[in-house]
């Protein structure tokens, strides 16, 4: 496995995240990746990095945004949000920039996504319909993005003992590896 794990500093040092400690699921992805495709070039892995992201961040809008219709009643889709977008400037790095309003998604955890998701969403909630969500039933808060057991959850500050976690944000988060029903839908490649 020598060259494998030359392949794999190679294209985390081409996406900037070398000696990073990465999810088990990333390094999974790449074995994977490197069994299907073999040697590939820095270029070639810093779309299918940004591909990743981009699906990932989507597959995390679709349930988080599900949720805030149902309890807010108001859209979170149509033309005038243009709701995850991304970009590409090569100053910031080399894989590009999803973005969900001022929220940038650069990360490869699912977790920080879903968690960085919710954020645009909440922001875009706020600035359009001037509405707080999600709040707290118990306490009347707005909520906070916040981690638990490695997964993003909503958070409330009220209460004794310094607030409390209220639920996850994305309840049933894609977890088989290879099997993930989001890869591939909407990305390039
Ligand atoms: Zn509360």
């Amino acid at each position: 496995m020598a060259n494998f794990s030359d392949w794999q500093d190679r294209m985390l040092r081409a996406v900037w995240r070398q000696g990073e400690n990465l999810p088990e699921e990333v390094l999974v992805w790449m074995s994977e990746l490197y069994d299907e495709f073999g040697d590939m070039p820095e270029s070639e892995f810093c779309e299918l990095w940004t591909a990743r992201t981009f699906c990932m961040a989507r597959a995390a809008f679709e349930v988080i945004g599900r949720s805030a219709e149902e309890e807010t009643g108001k859209e979170v889709t149509g033309e005038e949000f243009c709701y995850i977008d991304y970009s590409r400037d090569p100053e910031q790095g080399p894989v590009g920039v999803v973005r969900i309003k001022s929220v940038e998604v650069s990360t490869p955890d699912r977790a920080e996504v879903a968690g960085a998701v919710a954020e645009g969403l909440q922001e875009f909630i706020m600035s359009h319909y001037r509405v707080v969500w999600p709040v707290c039933g118990r306490h009347g808060h707005g909520l906070h993005v916040g981690y638990a057991r490695e997964s993003a959850v909503w958070k409330c500050e009220g209460g004794d003992g310094g607030g409390h976690v209220v639920r996850a944000i994305d309840p049933a988060p894609p977890q088989a590896p290879g099997q993930s029903p989001s890869r591939g839908s909407g990305s390039g490649r």
